[in-house]
């Protein structure tokens, strides 16, 4: 086969792989791969992933121009484009809606907790980028602040993103994101959710090279705290890993439902609706009677 073809058919099965794992539903989803150094094999507009034949694919120009194929490429197209131009090495983009990691970017809570060893080394942190309309200027626009600095990111109330040196390695990010979704609100079910302190996320960072494995950025210092917070996802990975020491885990570090990763301990802040606050105070009152 030519490397032409084993693109095209490599593109088929990841788009299968997705659709069996529900990562699309219907129609969802875009994959893209670089063929050659100026031209773009891609997934056509309005066909459901995991029924794809390697003949329905699109080639475009690294404009969006179409060059061959019958159908017309995927209507998230200019998001794709803008990654390419941003990162020269990547060379495979994937998009889906993984149900879990997409309801963690429609609560609006970033996968960013150090949690899981193998997330920290391949991925580092999951923002999410901004909402935008699909299909749409606005959606590349969104991408553009975090594609420097991170391999996946979330898309506000749409889906996930993930860019690889290859296909294959594009669409494993979005196995792990999906993975690391799960469990995160697994653990954020049970009411725990005890973080790797920084001392070890940065012995972490330093196996990646032993891996082999290329981050796009560093981890940001402690130090890049808040209003400098959004600028510097774009330069450097934001990780939730407080001070350890001397411990590898921090513990009792208690999930909440907010996305502040707020302590339930005596000095938590708690929140109430207006109707609840009103029902504890006429509780309160009743029980004087
Ligand atoms: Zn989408």
């Amino acid at each position: 086969m030519t490397a032409e073809s084993t693109l095209r058919a490599d593109i088929v099965e990841v788009g299968r792989r997705m659709y069996a794992r529900g990562y699309t539903a219907s129609n969802d989803g875009n994959i893209s791969v670089r063929l050659g150094a100026d031209r773009l094999l891609m997934t056509p507009k309005s066909v459901c992933k995991g029924f794809m034949t390697p003949d329905m694919m699109c080639i475009t120009d690294l404009d969006g121009r179409k060059l061959q194929g019958d159908r017309d490429p995927s209507s998230e197209m200019l998001m794709h484009l803008e990654v390419y131009r941003h990162r020269r090495d990547v060379q495979a983009v994937v998009h889906a809606h993984p149900p879990i990691a997409t309801g963690f970017a429609v609560a609006g809570i970033p996968l960013t907790r150090a949690v899981l060893a193998e997330v920290l080394t391949t991925l580092g942190s999951i923002p999410i980028a901004e909402y935008a309309t699909p299909s749409t200027q606005e959606l590349p626009d969104a991408v553009r602040k975090y594609i420097t600095a991170h391999d996946g990111m979330l898309l506000a109330n749409h889906g996930a993103l993930t860019v690889g040196a290859d296909l294959y390695s594009a669409y494993y990010k979005m196995e792990t994101i999906e993975h690391f979704a799960k469990i995160s609100l697994v653990a954020r079910l049970l009411g725990r959710e005890n973080l790797i302190a920084r001392e070890e996320v940065e012995r972490l960072q330093e196996l990646r090279g032993t891996y082999g494995i290329k981050a796009p950025a560093p981890i940001c210092a402690d130090d890049a705290a808040p209003p400098s917070l959004a600028d510097a996802a774009a330069l450097c990975q934001i990780v939730e890993a407080p001070p350890g020491g001397g411990q590898r885990l921090v513990p009792n570090v208690v999930a909440s439902s907010s996305a502040d990763g707020s302590r339930t301990d005596g000095d938590a802040e708690i929140r109430l609706t207006y109707r609840e606050l009103s029902a504890l105070i006429e509780d309160a009152i009743r029980s004087l009677r």
